[in-house]
């Protein structure tokens, strides 16, 4: 019997990753996801067990800030999907925090995977690490880099950080080495959650439906399905032509209050009404006198910054679920799991 094909997961508890194991398992992969807590690898199976055969999966430990255990997590895998990097839902005061994770993480893995013979690695990066620090614009590329200063702040500097050490590691490789590195680009992710400990970006329709927040700001942003996201990152890690690449991977761009429009037509009348009045400006100055993270919006109130689809759909022939069907299964997701 030919055995399958082994593929590592880092950051087997979160979010995106959580989509991405289910999708290979689905495919007939053999999967050995990291995690940093091995105690949490119940709760993980678990879930996973709710939509898809587990059998196949296996759990190993590594941390983001330690050399200890990647050789094991990554022996006999032909792919690795480097997938963990600290996605908090305030920024903290120390970049660093974020900074030293996310670049010696990538690092690491890369490192390990070169050892252990891994042919592909797979980074999910983010829109994060290519459209901030510059005006914004409605046509960002793979071309393009977020200017990496502070004032782009920790994520996006974080995310940025990884993956130029990433590709300068691939770069620096000496001839007789080898190792394909392709990085997904995702911009927000939202969509069904398979675990309750969802991620920071799903915040976004959470607050909505919990009302916790008055009405949007006439602020927006890319938006992309999980689903989307983990197929993202499959076909990524077979295609030939993708290695050597990055890839936005986007489906369309929202204003929010579209988005608390949505939600109160669909889930007001069964008692989830949300408030659909856009917030003047000057109402989101003041509350970002308090708020980091209404703070971090401020510059792109009123903006339109966007980014370009076109070379995912192409090479990797990348489909994007509609948007609506997105916003509507993260509410569904959110409400079948008692969220809120
Ligand atoms: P998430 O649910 O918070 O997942 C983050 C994962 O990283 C978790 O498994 C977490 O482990 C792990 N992690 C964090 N620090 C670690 C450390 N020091 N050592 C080992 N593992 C560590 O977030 P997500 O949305 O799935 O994000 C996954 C990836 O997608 C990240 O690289 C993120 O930057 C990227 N991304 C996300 C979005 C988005 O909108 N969600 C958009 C673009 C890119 P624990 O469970 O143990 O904390």
């Amino acid at each position: 019997m030919v055995e399958p094909t082994r593929v590592a997961v880092t950051g087997a508890s979160g979010y995106i990753a959580l989509h991405v194991i289910a999708g290979l398992l689905d495919q007939g992969y053999e999967v050995r996801g990291t995690l940093r807590d091995m105690a949490r690898g119940d709760k993980v199976r678990a879930a996973l067990a709710r939509q898809t055969e587990v059998s196949k999966l296996t759990f190993a430990q590594t941390d983001l800030t330690s050399d200890d255990g990647w050789d094991e997590a990554f022996a006999g895998c032909r792919y690795v999907q480097h997938v963990a990097s600290p996605l908090p839902m305030v920024e903290p005061k120390n970049h660093d925090d974020l900074i030293v994770p996310a670049r010696d993480g990538a690092l690491r893995a890369l490192d390990a995977a070169l050892r252990a013979g891994v042919q592909r690695v797979v980074l999910t990066s983010s829109i994060a690490a290519i459209g901030q620090g510059h005006e914004a614009r409605d046509n960002f590329t793979e071309d393009d880099w977020s200017v990496a200063t502070p004032e782009i702040g920790a994520y996006a500097l974080s995310k940025t950080v990884a993956e130029r050490a990433a590709w300068d590691f691939i770069a620096a490789l000496p001839e007789d080495k080898s190792l394909e590195l392709v990085t997904i680009n995702p911009s927000l992710v939202i969509g069904p959650l398979i675990d309750p400990d969802g991620s920071a970006s799903i915040e976004v329709v959470r607050k909505f439906l919990a009302r916790e927040v008055p009405g949007s700001p006439k602020f927006g942003i890319g938006l992309v399905d999980v689903r989307d996201v983990a197929t993202a990152h499959i076909a990524a890690m077979t295609a030939p032509e993708a290695a050597g690449h990055r890839y936005i991977c986007n489906t369309e761009f929202r204003w929010m209050g579209q988005i608390a429009e949505q939600l109160n037509r669909e889930f007001g009348p069964s008692g989830h009404p949300v408030p659909t009045r856009v917030l003047p400006n000057f109402m989101v100055h003041l509350v970002a006198l308090f708020d980091p993270v209404v703070r971090s919006i401020l510059p792109d109130l009123g903006q339109k910054r966007d980014f370009d689809s076109t070379a995912i759909r192409r090479d990797l022939n990348w489909q994007s679920r509609p948007m609506d069907e997105t916003v509507r299964a993260t509410a569904d997701s959110l409400i079948e799991m008692g969220i809120v």
